[in-house]
């Protein structure tokens, strides 16, 4: 048996090897001793290797799944080895024969399928990166649904890609683990490298091809290399891990990247979109907002927010879907209840076609088409705008398959197909006759007894089963002399005698029993084969239940959206192609939904405006710390996002030209966890914003520039505005405590102050968290203190020394000439004109491409680098 594990193990070095040992999955050497410490459990040892002990331990297979999701978490790959023949089967081939052992799947955290292993309401997506030369693609996939997207990424958007879909694994060529590595410890992704051949884009395109059993791929799109090889690579990881048992993928979809809003990792981290910054769903947006009822719609949910449209069609298709749903006061109807009792159709069809699923995958198809036909009822055909239509087209025409499982299965189901009993009386003549033989048998046993206890006039005889014996007739020892003595002898055969007990048989029982066996046991083979027969009916419709499923969770979104927006009081956006950005009475979704919870404070809506022409529309916002400059910033950001996703808005209206990208930063935020100095962050994400936010970019930034000494961070503020205006163009919010910048308003147009107002009440300030046009006087910051609860000895010694400096101030101290000074940074110095000497440098650079240097090259190059000079 050693000698077949190693074997096995050979292959999987990789991963911690479940070996299967009866009702065990046992682990062996260093697997063991790892497997035992993550999961900690007890190891022990069994025989010897080479002299040495084995360290061995093992988990039961009923609760493996538990076992293998605090692996994976844990950042182990589980290769599932199983016994493919029975110890009696082995014994048959002789009698050291080892059972037949095999793996049937590699267990990784982007092939996960079980309801326990998953988030009900995420998507699980393993994801392939790809690069051919100077082409870059991704491919995703979600193996429970069957979800299967690919897109190009050029090198900048590699990242934001990654952020927005937040797969759960990645594969990645060998060749290119390097050059992902930093992306992949910044978003917190694991990568599984792969050989280069699985790369491979012709061996790729064959392999998709054969997998959707077609000639060309051009039937679903025109795709890149690169693309070509990430989707190749996919399906071969997926035939890897999944032993050829291929799950159900729809055919590609092919994205580009300006069909959404590109959002990075930092600004989704920010906004909190699904994520609070402690981590948790709770706290998050879409912790808020999410209202469906089904976890298809949740995760349809989860989908948008990660990816907001751009494109108006699809926007106004959704707000038309929303409105009608409250026109038509869709939210009271049965339609949400019946939506809430429609089961997850996408994971149950998955677990069905990687044959790992059970009778109540089939009962949850039949419950979930039975659903979907009520609601498409409910609906109704009549002028549904277009989004609704398609989805109701979605739910019908599957009579025939809800016919079949109706009256082929029982009400519920038991979980695992052999154990039998789930297809239904009446559905099958041969299976119904088996069962009655066999349930027949059991009550002619019963009667059994009675005839026994006359015949041998024993009241206390019993008939009893065991699995040794199978039924047999049991008495005391007292009354065995009599049936073991003739004439009872002739009847009453011997079985066992037992410390108080003596057990018999009669021929006339063992004929029953065999024929109770035999009967049992055909309909348990029946019972597997309608389960078969009924799970290929149920996959030759699996296209078609995919839409459905889509059209279920869309008409969740759509209903789930509306009851909020009625709920909050939210509003329809108007959003076209404009540069438009105007908000009236604008709130903070989950701000406002904590307040509440609260309860005292309400809160208070501000407005918005920074529709541009072809200007830069920027607002600087000042106010004291807790006035509420955060919450204004996000909440701006927010309601475009959710304006994109297709949502109504909390707000009381709202114009939004079509925003490309958003941006948000916070100053100084801390992320030690990266060992960075987190003024080094600001200032990294303040330059990707920089250098890639364009004209349609909507940028909030937030305190830029605290995270250093005043005047550095000031002149960094300062610096950073003038390029948001003069370069990238963009709407802005900018939020900062360096009042110094509130001058500039006067000098560059489309920049405008606002501040968020406070009133000053004995000594005391009072936060209104109203923001109006115009600058803060000053920052409130001692009396900020105060609140704190600084000790007021602390508090009145501030006062005094901010008296003096203020004073200073006034009377043209030291820090008024500095401050003076600053204007020195409104106009950017233009770059140095090259001088000749140096433009040569410059060309013969420009024609160098290091990646492609040999180190002799590079020698080379030195030296016509001196030459130049
Ligand atoms: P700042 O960024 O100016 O320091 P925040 O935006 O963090 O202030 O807001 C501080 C607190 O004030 C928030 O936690 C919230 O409870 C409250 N607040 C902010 N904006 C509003 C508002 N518009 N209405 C009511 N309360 C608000």
């Amino acid at each position: 048996m050693m000698a077949q594990y190693l074997e096995i193990k050979e292959a999987y070095a990789d991963a911690l090897l479940f070996y299967r040992m009866g009702d065990f999955y046992e682990m062996f050497f260093d697997d063991a001793v790892l497997a035992a410490e993550a999961l900690d459990i007890a190891l022990t040892k069994r025989g010897k290797h080479g002299g040495e002990d084995i360290p061995m331990c093992g988990v039961p297979v009923h609760s493996a799944e538990g076992y293998l999701l605090t692996l994976i978490r844990k950042g182990f790959r589980v290769a599932v080895c199983e016994q493919m023949e029975s110890p009696a089967e082995a014994k048959k081939r002789g009698s050291k024969s080892v059972v037949k052992r095999d793996v049937v799947r590699l267990v990784t955290p982007g092939t996960l399928t079980e309801d326990s292993l998953l988030e009900a309401r995420r998507h699980n997506f393993l994801a392939s990166y790809a690069r051919i030369r100077d082409e870059a693609a991704i491919a995703w996939a979600d193996i429970s649904t069957g979800a299967f997207h690919v897109c190009e990424v050029t090198p900048e958007k590699v990242s934001p890609e990654f952020a927005r879909l937040a797969p759960a694994e990645v594969i990645v060529s060998e060749s290119e683990e390097e050059a992902l590595r930093n992306i992949a410890e910044d978003l917190g992704l694991p990568l599984t490298p792969v050989g280069r051949a699985a790369f491979d884009s012709s061996s790729g395109e064959q392999r998709v091809c054969a997998l959707f059993r077609v000639e060309t791929l051009d039937a679903f799109g025109n795709f890149s290399r690169a693309e070509v090889s990430a989707m190749g690579a996919l399906v071969d990881y997926l035939d890897l891990t999944q032993k050829g048992k291929l799950p159900r993928l729809q055919s590609p979809q092919r994205e580009t990247q300006d069909r959404v809003v590109q959002i990075d990792a930092a600004t989704r981290r920010n906004l909190e979109l699904t994520r609070s910054l402690s981590g948790g769903r709770a706290g998050s947006l879409l912790s808020v907002i999410d209202r469906t009822v089904t976890p298809g719609g949740g995760r349809l949910l989860e989908q948008r927010l990660s990816s907001p449209s751009r494109n108006l069609e699809t926007i106004r298709a959704r707000h038309d879907a929303i409105s009608y749903s409250l026109d038509q006061s869709l939210i009271s109807t049965d339609l949400r209840e019946a939506l809430r009792k429609t089961p997850d159709l996408d994971r149950a069809l998955s677990r069905l076609a990687l044959d790992r699923g059970g009778p109540r995958d089939l009962a949850a198809i039949r419950n979930a088409l039975t659903q979907a036909e009520a609601i498409a009822d409910i609906i109704g055909g009549a002028e549904l705008p277009a989004l609704l239509s398609e989805a109701a087209h979605t739910l019908t025409g599957f009579d025939d398959l809800l016919a079949l499982l109706d009256t082929a299965l029982v009400a519920d189901p038991p979980l695992l197909a052999r154990d039998g009993g789930f297809i239904a009386p009446g559905y099958d003549d041969e299976l119904d006759e088996a069962r009655t033989l066999r349930d027949e048998g059991r009550s002619v046993i019963a009667g059994f007894q009675k005839t026994y206890v006359d015949a041998t006039g024993i009241a206390s005889l019993k008939i009893k089963h065991n699995n040794v014996l199978g039924y047999f007739i049991e008495t005391t020892a007292t009354h065995a002399a009599k049936m073991l003595a003739p004439p009872l002898s002739e009847t009453f055969i011997h079985r066992q005698t037992t410390a108080n007990q003596v057990r018999f048989t009669t021929v006339e029982l063992s004929e029953i029993e065999t024929r109770i066996l035999n009967a049992g046991n055909q309909a348990l083979e029946m019972e597997k084969r309608l389960y078969q027969r009924l799970s290929d009916a149920i996959l030759a419709e699996s296209a078609r239940l995919n839409a459905a499923s889509r059209g279920l969770a869309e008409l969740d979104l759509v209903t789930a959206l509306a009851d909020i927006a009625r709920g909050e009081d939210w509003c329809r956006p108007r959003v076209d192609n404009t540069r438009a950005f105007n908000v009236t009475g604008g709130r903070h979704p989950v701000v406002e939904a904590a307040l509440r919870q609260k309860g005292g404070e309400s809160f208070i809506a501000n407005d918005c405006d920074l529709s541009a022409e072809d200007s830069a529309a920027i607002w600087l916002l000042t106010g004291p710390n807790m006035a509420g400059k955060s919450t204004f910033l996000r909440q701006n950001a927010l309601i475009s996002l959710l304006a994109q996703i297709g949502s109504y808005v909390p707000a009381d209206e709202a114009h939004i030209g079509l925003v490309s990208q958003i941006f948000s930063r916070v100053g100084a935020s801390d992320d030690l966890a990266r060992g960075r100095s987190t003024f080094m962050v600001e200032m990294v994400e303040t330059a990707a914003i920089l250098n890639q936010a364009d004209d349609r970019a909507l940028v909030i930034l937030d305190e830029i520039g605290r995270g250093t000494a005043t005047y550095d961070g000031l002149s960094i503020a300062w610096a950073t505005l003038e390029h948001l205006h003069a370069q990238n163009r963009c709407r802005a919010l900018f939020a900062t405590h360096y009042h110094e910048l509130t001058a500039l308003a006067g000098s560059l147009e489309g920049v405008e102050n606002a501040t968020v107002a406070v009133k000053e009440w004995q000594g005391e300030v009072i936060f209104l968290h109203e923001v109006r046009r115009g600058a803060a006087d000053r920052s409130y910051g001692v009396q900020v203190a105060q609140l704190a609860g600084l000790p007021s000895s602390v508090v009145e010694r501030a006062r005094v020394v901010l008296d003096q400096l203020e004073k200073s101030e006034r009377e043209g101290g030291k820090q008024k000439a500095l401050i003076d000074d600053l204007p020195l940074f409104s106009a950017a110095p233009p770059p140095p004109a090259p001088t000749p000497r140096s433009s040569a440098i410059v060309e013969l650079l420009e024609t160098v491409h290091p990646d492609e240097l040999s180190p002799k090259d590079a020698l080379d190059l030195v030296y016509k680098l001196k030459e130049a000079a």
